[in-house]
């Protein structure tokens, strides 16, 4: 319980990486807000799941991060649910896949607002309360794609690269407060999100969809086999801990050697 008397936003921790992070960071001891796209009644369902597997107080707000609103509502909201926000994990993202001709602009937009814009506004709504309590930990999930690039994911690569820089000024301005700043890389890891890239691959080379999978770690990820979320949320409770007080202004690829070659 090395997070007990902590509270935490997760975005999008509906699904995903960002569910196994909340999973892990309730199992911590942390008070824990949810956020996603989820209808009430099955955000109640997925809480009450939660919560029954840690006894940690949870609640979920469904904030969109394209919406400045939205954003201010779910720091707000979180507030009145523990009292303040210690750590915040901004982990919702999208991918979109195309060459960069006919990428469109509107599908640029998008992926730049939720996979950074979003994160700076969210950033900078937490940062005075981390300041004034003199901790705070802010963990961004980024990407192998922070550190290098693929072809068809430009808008995604330039946000996850502009994210880790991002990372890189909050560590530095706030290192004296108490506050930490870092990115999680992660190379492959089987949610949604890659799913879809899957059934793409399992369709454009005509091949069934467990082949793709072969296919898909096969060519990037040295050790072939997925990141787990659990692994990526038992990293997040270390950067959380007070274990990681000096600990600031890195990217830390989880990625089976991805990024080692
Ligand atoms: P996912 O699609 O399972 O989850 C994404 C989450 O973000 C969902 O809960 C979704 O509701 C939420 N989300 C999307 N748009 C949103 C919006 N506008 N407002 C609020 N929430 C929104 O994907 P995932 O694979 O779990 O991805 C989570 C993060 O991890 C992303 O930032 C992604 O870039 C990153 N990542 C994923 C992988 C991977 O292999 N899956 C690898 C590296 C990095």
């Amino acid at each position: 319980m090395i997070l007990k008397g902590k509270s935490a936003i997760v975005t999008g921790s509906t699904s995903g990486i960002g569910l196994g992070i909340a999973r892990r960071m309730a199992a911590a001891g942390a008070d824990v807000m949810l956020n996603g796209s989820r209808q009430p009644a099955e955000a109640e369902k997925l809480l009450n799941e939660i919560k029954a597997e840690t006894g940690a107080r949870l609640a979920y707000c469904s904030a969109d991060m394209t919406k400045e609103a939205d954003r201010g509502r779910l720091v707000d909201e979180t507030v009145r649910a523990f009292g303040k926000v210690d750590v915040l994990i901004n982990n919702a993202g999208i991918q979109y896949v195309s060459k960069v001709a006919e990428f469109p602009l509107d599908k640029w937009n998008e992926v730049l607002e939720v996979n950074l814009s979003s994160i700076f506004d969210l950033t900078r709504r937490v940062l005075p309360g981390m300041k004034d309590r003199k901790w705070g930990r802010i963990i961004n999930i980024a990407s192998v794609h922070g550190l290098i690039g693929s072809t068809k994911k430009s808008a995604y690569t330039a946000a996850k690269h502009g994210l880790i820089g991002f990372s890189k000024v909050v560590a530095l301005e706030y290192c004296e407060h108490g506050i930490t700043c870092n990115s999680i890389c992660p190379g492959w890891v089987r949610t949604p999100l890659v799913e879809k890239q899957i059934e793409a691959i399992a369709k454009e080379k005509n091949i069934p969809y467990e082949e793709a999978v072969v296919d898909l770690l096969s060519e990037k990820q040295p050790s072939k086999q997925f990141v787990t979320t659990e692994q990526l949320g038992g990293l997040a409770v270390f950067l959380a801990s007070d274990d990681a007080a000096q600990l600031t202004g890195v990217a830390i690829p989880v990625d089976g050697g991805w990024t080692a070659r």
